[in-house]
């Protein structure tokens, strides 16, 4: 595996940040692949350039726009307010959206000779997206390599994984503090640990505080 090429699904973010360190550990060649749907934030574009440039990685973005006209979402849309309400779809939903970056990365991996993609998608923190979930993306790795007759591996490696197990791999793999701060992954646009009022913000913190009480009870 070490020897090959990898594309990651790559959005600044903690959970795509943390799948990116995981990349570099286990593959030759990695690069990033970023889409830009107009998000609520354009810091989100600006802060995965940076991270991109600061690891020197080479780094595409793709004009995914078109999205918004599919489906106008709180994601993309300033007018629609970002809630979570028990038991429906968050607001931030939108049909098919991994599907779609999947599916657009992996035309962009073979045309880069790189079969392996990893993307940060996962199971455990599923909050209604029946795209995050892991018989899909197995069905869609199928699907996948039937389509353009190649042999792409989509890798998971968040797929199982809470969000204090998502810092506890960050920092496995020497990269806690980098995640910590340089990433993005706040509704409201502001980096490292955020707004903290947003439910990003809330999930992310949520998991860093019990990873960091966990490791400091491992210590005393
Ligand atoms: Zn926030």
């Amino acid at each position: 595996m070490k020897n090959e090429k990898a594309l990651v699904v790559f959005s600044g973010g903690q959970d795509s940040t943390t799948c990116l360190f995981w990349a570099l550990k286990n593959f030759r060649e990695v690069e990033v692949v970023t889409f830009d749907y107009n998000q609520r934030h354009k810091e989100e574009i600006e802060c995965a350039k940076e991270i991109a440039a600061e690891l020197n990685v080479p780094h595409t973005i793709l004009d995914m726009s078109l999205l918004n006209q599919l489906a106008p979402n709180a994601l993309t849309r300033d007018d629609i307010s970002i809630e979570e309400k028990e038991g429906e779809l968050p607001s931030t939903f939108v049909d098919g959206r991994n599907l779609l970056f999947l599916t657009f990365v992996a035309i962009v991996a073979k045309q880069k000779g790189a079969r392996h993609i990893i993307t940060g998608v996962c199971e455990t923190d599923f909050s209604g997206y029946p795209d995050c979930r892991d018989v899909f993306v197995k069905s869609l790795n199928v699907t996948l390599n039937l389509s353009m007759d190649y042999n792409f591996v989509i890798h998971t490696p968040l797929m199982w994984l809470d969000k204090a197990e998502t810092w506890e791999l960050a920092d496995e793999l020497g990269a806690f503090e980098f995640v910590r701060e340089k990433t993005l992954t706040c509704y409201n646009g502001v980096k490292g640990d955020g707004c903290k009022e947003c439910p990003a913000c809330h999930l992310r913190n949520k998991g860093l505080q019990e990873y960091v009480s966990k490791k400091e009870g491992a210590v005393n």
